[in-house]
């Protein structure tokens, strides 16, 4: 039998406290470290093997075709409530045109990084309209929103400081935290006293000090208290860095993010964001004072050493920021429904937890039961995520339900009276609430 450690193998960088959730290989699968590559495979599939048995693994799910409120899958039209799209924008003629457009000019590469062959005047258009999106003197672009928080952090902390992040940060923060060489903490989920007291204790003993969080955090969709946490900043010197994955183009009233929520501009000192979510394309970016952009422009690896965004998707981003600004009903829309949807999920007893945002967890205690969930519903004809440890806590398995701006009255009703049914055949609501 192979020697079999629990998560972190022991050559890992140890930081302090616990690790967050980023040790995952599959998603609410526990994660196992042998001794060899092939031990470790093995591992792998006999927990797959074992899922597979119990019907109950439901990852790598194929879609046919543009996601969006509908989709296609094994041959079922179903109703999506796990995209990330939450302003049901993949498709959209016009951003579909700008892509095919910049096909026609440019092509379908950049060939080479931006400092030396892959820099065109479209990455420049794109960076200038984030930062006028986001507020800022200037944006720079990476190829996607992981390698946007490994890039800042490994460009703006290194050894002798000290990074500070939410215990449920995004695991991309979490690496980009242990590749920069910096002592890393975690404060306790939302406790921003836990955060004063790791920022009191690390007066005068490290150089620079980096406040990370998410805006939106990913599986519980919750809100960062960014009033609190600017302000702690601002007393204990530290530099607040925010990943708004989740919160641009889908929080505050014109899809704006975070600060425009709490109506607090130029609260962040680091706004990081994703062009893969409500904007329907991939990338990311870092939007900030023009010396801090400049700097990460000839000092963060990953713009150095990795290729430029491709045209097109810069172009289907360029044009998503102007779509969100033109049509803000959606925005509006998204928050309709993820209201009306938590508010039918509560009425039938589930918790959803501190969820007030587009993303609403359904907590449902261990992994089987998420995983049994989600197969009803895929039954029903929905199409959802069952989310277990180690991506979250053990005894906190959940489906992670995402509201779109293009769901219809009709499909949210149709998925509670699914939820509810489904919820019920499994012993996990009483059956005269599922119907409420
Ligand atoms: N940050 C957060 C909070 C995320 O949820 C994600 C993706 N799920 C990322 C960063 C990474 O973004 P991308 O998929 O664009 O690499």
């Amino acid at each position: 039998m192979p020697r079999v450690h629990q998560a972190i193998p022991a050559s890992r960088p140890t930081g302090a406290g616990a690790l967050p959730w980023s040790e995952t290989i599959m998603s609410g699968t526990q994660r196992e470290w042998h001794d060899t590559v092939a031990a470790r495979i093995s591992g792998y599939l006999a927990r797959r093997r074992e899922l597979e048995a119990d019907d109950r693994y439901h990852l790598l799910t194929p879609i046919d075709g543009p996601t969006n409120h509908r989709v296609r899958s094994r041959g079922r039209d179903l109703v999506m409530l796990g995209s990330y799209s939450y302003l049901g924008l993949i498709g959209h003629p016009r951003i579909d045109a700008a892509a095919a457009a910049a096909v026609a000019e440019w092509g379908t590469g950049a060939g080479g990084v931006r400092l030396l062959t892959g820099h065109t005047t479209l990455h420049e258009r794109l960076e200038a309209r984030l930062a006028r999106f986001a507020g800022r003197e200037d944006a720079v672009l990476y190829s996607s929103g992981y390698v946007t928080n490994v890039a800042v952090l490994s460009a703006l902390a290194g050894p002798g400081d000290l990074v500070l992040m939410d215990k449920l940060d995004h695991a991309s923060i979490v690496d980009g935290a242990l590749l920069c060489g910096a002592r890393w903490r975690t404060w306790r989920h939302g406790d921003l006293g836990h955060l004063e007291r790791l920022l009191r204790e690390a007066r005068g003993k490290y150089g620079a000090v980096l406040v990370v969080a998410d805006s939106v955090f990913s599986m519980d969709g919750d809100l960062l208290d960014l009033p609190c946490s600017a302000a702690l900043c601002r007393e204990h010197g530290a530099r607040l860095v925010v990943d708004e994955a989740h919160s641009i183009g889908a929080v505050g009233h014109a899809g704006h993010g975070i600060e425009e929520h709490f109506g607090m501009e130029g609260a962040i000192d680091v706004k990081i964001g994703t062009l893969s979510k409500a904007i329907p394309s991939v990338g990311g970016y870092v939007a900030g004072d023009a010396g801090l952009v400049g700097y990460l422009r000839h000092y963060s690896r990953p713009f150095i050493f990795s290729a430029a965004l491709p045209p097109p998707q810069a172009a289907a981003a360029l044009e998503a920021l102007d779509v969100i600004e033109a049509e803000p009903w959606r925005v509006r829309r998204a928050h309709e429904n993820a209201e009306r949807l938590r508010r039918g999920l509560q009425a039938q007893g589930w918790d959803t937890g501190g969820s007030t945002t587009c993303v609403i967890p359904v907590l449902v205690g261990d992994d089987a039961k998420a995983f049994d969930l989600a197969r009803e519903l895929f039954a029903r004809g929905l199409f959802v995520c069952p989310i277990g440890h180690p991506a979250v806590p053990k005894g906190q398995a959940r489906l992670r339900l995402t509201v779109m701006a293009t769901h219809t009255a009709e499909e949210l009703d149709f998925a509670l009276e699914a939820i509810g049914e489904a919820g019920a055949a499994l012993g996990l609501l009483r059956r005269e609430a599922a119907g409420a």
